[in-house]
C-alpha cells in the first residue's frame, strides 16, 4: 500500500485503527560498470513495497538519495550530508506524525546510511523530550536492513560464497533484475571477482577499488534470485516487525 496512492480520506480512515508506517531508504550512488545508479533505492522500496502488501501498512515515498560521500569520485554518485539527512528524516517522521501515525519502519538498502538514520532516530527522541516532555507523542522508530536479513545472508553466502562482496554485490543486483528486467547490462568485469580492500573517503575508495565495486562478481546475478531475495528479506521483516508496525 502505497502513501502516495492513497487519497486523504482513505489515510484518515487508515489512521482510525492502524499507526504504522514503513519508510524506503537508499542510496544513488555507483554501483560498478554492470549495476545501476539507482540500486539501494530501488532495492529498499521494492522490499518495502512486498512488506507493505503483506502487511497492509502504508509505504511512504523513498528516501532515494542518502550519505554515499565515499562513492563521490565516481559520476552519477550524489550524496546528503549526514546533516542535511538527518533533517530530512525528522521531517519525514515529524510530518506524519502530524497525522497520527507512531510507528516508523525505516527499510534501508545502503550500509553508508546507518550511523546517519541511528543519529536521526536519536534526533527526533530528544527534540520530542525537550519540546513536550511527557506528554511527548510515543513516536519509535525501528530500522532494518533488508541485506542483512539473516536468511537473504544465508542464500548469498549459499549461492555466491565469497564472491557476494560488499558493494556491487550479486544479490543486490539481482534484485534490481527482478525489479527492472529490462534494465539488465551485459558488461564484461576484470577481474570478475573485484578486490577486497579499505577505504577512508571518496579518493581513496576510488584508488582502492577502480571499477566501484568491493570483492563482488555481480555477474552472478540472475532475475530468478532476485524474485527469490525479494521473498526472503519480505517474509523475514514481516515475521519481525509486524508487531512493532501494529504498535
Ligand atoms: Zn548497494
Amino acid at each position: 500500500m502505497r502513501l502516495q496512492l492513497a487519497t486523504w480520506p482513505e489515510v484518515t480512515d487508515y489512521l482510525t485503527t492502524r499507526r504504522g508506517v514503513i519508510l524506503p531508504i537508499g542510496s544513488t550512488e555507483q554501483h560498478g560498470p554492470s549495476a545501476l545508479v539507482g540500486t539501494d533505492a530501488i532495492t529498499a522500496e521494492t522490499v518495502a513495497w512486498e512488506v507493505g502488501e503483506a502487511l497492509n501498512v502504508y509505504v511512504a515515498p523513498t528516501m532515494a538519495v542518502g550519505m554515499a560521500h565515499h562513492h563521490m569520485a565516481f559520476a552519477g554518485s550524489m550524496t546528503l550530508r549526514p546533516s542535511t539527512m538527518i533533517a530530512m528524516i525528522r521531517d519525514y517522521v515529524v510530518s506524519l506524525s502530524a497525522h497520527g501515525f507512531r510507528r516508523f519502519l525505516f527499510i534501508n538498502g545502503h550500509g553508508g546510511n546507518i550511523p546517519t538514520i541511528q543519529s536521526a532516530f536519536y534526533e527526533i527522541y530528544e527534540e520530542q523530550r525537550a519540546t513536550h516532555g511527557a506528554d511527548a507523542p510515543d513516536i519509535q522508530c525501528g530500522l532494518v536492513n533488508w541485506f542483512n536479513s539473516p536468511p537473504v545472508v544465508e542464500a548469498a553466502r549459499r549461492y555466491f560464497g565469497d564472491a557476494e562482496g560488499g558493494h556491487a554485490t550479486p544479490s543486490e543486483v539481482a534484485v534490481t533484475w527482478h525489479a527492472y528486467p529490462d534494465q539488465i547490462r551485459d558488461v564484461p568485469l576484470d577481474p570478475p571477482v573485484a578486490p577486497e580492500g579499505r577505504f577512508t573517503d571518496w579518493r581513496s575508495l576510488r584508488a582502492n577499488f577502480p571499477d566501484g565495486r568491493m570483492g563482488s562478481n555481480p555477474a552472478l546475478a540472475t532475475r530468478e534470485l532476485g524474485t527469490e531475495f525479494v521473498a526472503l528479506a519480505r517474509d523475514h521483516i514481516v515475521k519481525t516487525q509486524a508487531d512493532f508496525l501494529a504498535g
